[in-house]
């Protein structure tokens, strides 16, 4: 990426999310299949260049058994539009390292993210939400948006009065977008994934780690079919 291009702007290799209001993109990659192999190997004094049945097998078995450090020598870069609340979910993730753009230096592109399906509670797990057929969808989004704006106008005032902008943030909510960089190793990703990419994880950070599974698969296809992705 070019270092005057608008960073919430999807990069090429990306995957868009919550309806075309969110993103994921795969920024840098380092490291394949076949480092995984060479990691584990190293013991032996061997190196490979290609993959062969017995390295698919390897890989396999060091998944199975959590045999997890040969994993961690592959290294991914992802580029992250989404609503605060989201980030808040991820960055828990600790083994993650991360960058996000900062409301103290730029008041531009502020967006917030309107469901296109708003959900009820779940009454048998209070962490969980369900489909509605009771919610008025279109009277729900309105009041969503009405915040959006009240929102915004109260801290465009707030920097008109004079107030910085790293008190003005205050009053903007939980739906507004950020954009983070986020850089994690295969085996900490592994792990990542199977907390949210999972029915007890929110449904909004699941569509996110189901499309980082969409966005490595085409390099890592034998990790991939371990795991069922
Ligand atoms: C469905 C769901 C619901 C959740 N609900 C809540 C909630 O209500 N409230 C809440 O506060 N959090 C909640 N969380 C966050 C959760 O408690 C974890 O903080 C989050 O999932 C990150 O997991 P982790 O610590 O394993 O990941 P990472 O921070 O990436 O760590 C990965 C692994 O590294 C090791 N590790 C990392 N740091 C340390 C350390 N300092 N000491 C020892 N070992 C370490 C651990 O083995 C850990 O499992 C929820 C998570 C999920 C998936």
């Amino acid at each position: 990426m070019a270092s005057s291009e608008n960073v919430n702007v999807p990069p090429p290799n990306h995957v868009m999310v919550l309806d075309g209001q969110g993103w994921i993109g795969l920024v840098d990659q380092m490291g394949t299949e076949t480092t995984v192999v060479n990691a584990a190997r190293v013991s032996f004094g061997k190196l490979k260049k290609e993959m062969d049945q017995r390295d698919v097998v390897l890989v396999k078995y060091l998944i199975e058994n959590h045999h997890t450090s040969p994993l961690e020598h592959v290294v991914f870069t992802f580029l992250v539009h989404c609503p605060l609340f989201v980030r808040s979910q991820w960055h828990r993730h600790r083994t993650w390292s991360y960058n996000e753009i900062s409301r103290r230096y730029t008041q531009e592109d502020l967006e917030f993210f309107v469901p296109a399906e708003l959900r009820e509670q779940s009454e048998s797990d209070r962490q969980a939400s369900k489909a509605s057929d009771k919610i008025d969808q279109e009277a729900c989004k309105a009041i969503i948006r009405e915040q959006n704006a009240a929102a915004f106008a109260a801290y465009e005032k707030l920097l008109d009065a004079g107030v910085c902008r790293e008190q003005a943030r205050g009053v903007l909510p939980q739906n507004m977008m950020t954009t983070f960089w986020g850089t994690v190793d295969l085996g900490n990703l592994i792990k990542f994934l199977e907390l949210r990419d999972s029915p007890h994880a929110q449904v909004e950070i699941r569509e996110y780690a189901t499309a980082i599974k969409q966005l490595i698969k085409p390099s890592l296809p034998h990790v991939a079919e371990v795991l069922g992705w």
